[in-house]
């Protein structure tokens, strides 16, 4: 069996350069940091999709270029909307998108243990020690979690009180809000440190209900910046919390999590979405205001990524789930990181995409060309070329007898001279694609006709006699004769015919299930037009009963196959001994570069 292509298939070319990249190389000139290190820090509440595949790029692939560290964590500061599953998907699906990659870059901790956050001075100011998957193996490590640092950040928080940086606040969340729309200072915002260190720890003890009080950081009502106008960082849910259980009843904010957390771990680069510049000036105003001991660290954004004929939405995404349109998270026409592995893309080509489209500050929409056109360049370099008929017509080879079987000899790959040769058999009764054959052919067509020939891929050429029908009047097979000299090798080897078709022998051939996926939109910007749902594509999955060359009984997981002339395929997580079933990752052309209606 060959094995997986291993000099396949990274885009080689210098690391990428854009801003972010520049502003690093600039700190590692300067020796400002010991270490470069980043966090990808999803929130556990979805799966992950193709745009954090370029968070995660982008973060893995910075630790990697200049020896870093990325750390992995949960930014899980919200328990009602988060779960366990979520951890557990984005965990497998960062491991799959980095592997061979950038694994040993990857910041985790030992399996089940709260981090030693170590307290450096007395003062709140706590570290974890950088820790990378090298430290431990793989199986026994975990990501981090926001939410083991809630001890650490339920003291920066006092600091800030006694700091007298931050305030209890009375208000209900509607008058907080309809308060900071209006650049109006909340009637506590004066109360004493004492009063609010204690209606702190009560919050803490439980003895108010969701709602009552939150923690303000006092900073500026009047700001421009409505994330500056006393921004909430604690309130109270008494929700249990899927890692910290019922220890909580006070959760941090986001931007009270976030900096602080990146502080903990040390991290020198949080690089996040645009989005989040307008949350930088209360970013540093936290960390300042700490009066923190080490160099703090410093948010950069970028444009996030938006891409043609899909929607990301967790909200969206979701809702196809829900209403039965797509089979789950993991179906193969989704932009979900497991969608695109189950289809068969590799982690090469999603990276090589990643650093193809580049890091800007502009947000705009990427073509979804792009994607393909790193998915098709990186399965022409390693997939095993097999010949399989999606929608079989019979032929019979007249002179050749029954029982009858030619060994012939096929390049798997001609793109990798190591992938090698195998043996495929021609008998008597072979399918080749019906398209492949015209009774009427068209101007211009140079497949099957009666009385025409074509060359079979890595066989010979055929000539059609007749064609049988039954009863109906439909074609039930075609009688050929096979000019056993035209093969490679033969006497009439260097005999011309314009058409080259595959085939497969029937008797030989195995049945597989074939899932033939396209573009789940069928306009560039689903969102953009009304609802999004009445641009699904009903083409976007058809299901045929292929028949495959019999190597492909020993069909691989791991591997990649172009079936000839037809498209890329690997195997669905569903394929078994004896029932094979294969995804199209994609076509061997963009069929949709013209964008022509579809009938
Ligand atoms: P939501 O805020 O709706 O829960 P999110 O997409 O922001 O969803 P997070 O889990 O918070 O999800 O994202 C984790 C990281 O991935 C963040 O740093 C975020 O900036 C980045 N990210 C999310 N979506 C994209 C995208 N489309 N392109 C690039 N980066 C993204
Ligand atoms: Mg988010």
């Amino acid at each position: 069996m060959t094995e997986p292509n291993k000099n396949a298939v990274e885009n080689t070319t210098a690391t990428p350069s854009d801003f972010i990249r520049d502003i690093v190389t600039q700190h590692v000139a300067e020796k400002r940091y010991p270490l470069i290190h980043t966090r990808f820090p999803p929130e556990p509440n979805g799966y992950l999709h193709i745009g954090h595949a370029k968070s995660i790029c982008l973060n893995f692939g910075i630790a990697r270029e200049f020896g870093g560290v990325c750390n992995l964590r949960m930014d899980d500061t919200n328990p009602t909307k988060e779960d366990i599953e979520y951890v557990e998907s984005i965990q497998e699906d960062v491991n799959w998108l980095i592997s061979g990659w950038a694994n040993d870059r990857l910041g985790l901790k030992p399996k089940g243990k709260t981090p030693e956050v170590t307290n450096t001075n007395g003062s709140p100011d706590f570290i974890l020690p950088a820790t990378t998957n090298n430290d431990q193996p793989a199986s026994n490590s975990e990501p981090f979690y926001a939410s083991d640092y809630f001890n650490q950040l339920f003291e920066y928080a006092v600091a800030l009180i006694r700091k007298g940086k931050a305030f209890v606040c009375d208000l209900t969340p509607d008058e907080t809000d309809e308060y900071r729309r209006h650049a109006k200072e909340s009637p506590f915002r004066n109360r004493s440190v004492e009063e609010s260190l204690d209606l702190f720890a009560r919050m803490k003890a439980g003895e108010f209900p969701d709602g009552t009080r939150t923690l303000r950081a006092k900073i500026d009502v009047a700001s421009p910046n409505i994330w500056l106008r006393d921004p909430l960082i604690y309130r109270i849910r008494h929700a249990e919390h899927h890692h910290t259980g019922a220890q909580w009843c006070i959760y941090p904010m986001y931007d009270f999590a976030h900096c602080l957390s990146d502080y903990i771990e040390s991290i020198t680069h949080s690089i996040c979405t645009l989005e989040f510049e307008v949350h930088r000036p209360l970013y540093d105003w936290i960390l300042e205001s700490l009066g923190l001991s080490r160099l703090l660290p410093k948010q950069y954004e970028f444009a996030r990524l938006s891409l043609g004929y899909t929607v990301m939405s967790k909200r969206k995404l979701m809702q196809l789930v829900n209403e039965g349109l797509v089979t789950g998270w993991d179906d193969p026409r989704r932009p979900t990181i497991c969608g695109i592995r189950r289809r068969g893309v590799t982690p090469e080509a999603l990276r090589n995409f990643a650093y193809n489209i580049g890091i800007t500050k502009y947000n705009g929409l990427t073509d979804v060309a792009v994607l393909e056109h790193a998915i098709r360049e990186d399965l022409n370099k390693r997939a095993l070329r097999r010949l399989v008929v999606l929608r079989p017509i019979k032929v019979v080879i007249t002179n050749l007898d029954a029982g009858r079987t030619e060994e012939l000899d096929a390049v798997n790959n001609p793109e990798d001279e190591n992938a090698g040769k195998r043996k495929i058999p021609f008998s008597r009764e072979l399918y080749i694609e019906r398209d492949d054959f015209a009774e009427v052919p068209p101007p211009k067509y140079f497949r099957l006709r009666p009385g025409g020939e074509v060359r079979l891929k890595y066989a010979f050429i055929i000539k059609c006699d007749e064609v049988v029908k039954d009863a109906a009047g439909k074609i039930t097979e075609l009688r050929c004769t096979a000019d056993f000299e035209s093969k490679s090798g033969g006497a009439n080897a260097g005999r011309k015919v314009k058409g080259t078709i595959h085939w497969v022998s029937a008797t030989h051939s195995v049945e597989a299930e074939v899932r033939l996926y396209d573009r789940l939109f069928t306009v560039p910007e689903p969102d953009a037009e009304g609802d999004f749902k009445r641009h699904i594509n009903p083409h976007s999955l058809e299901v045929v009963a292929a028949r495959c060359e019999p190597s492909l009984k020993e069909a691989d997981p791991r591997m990649r196959y172009q079936f000839e002339r037809l498209a890329y395929f690997a195997l669905d997580k569903e394929s078994m001994p004896g029932k094979l079933v294969f995804n199209r990752t994609i076509t061997l052309k963009d069929n949709w570069a013209k964008e022509a209606p579809r009938s």
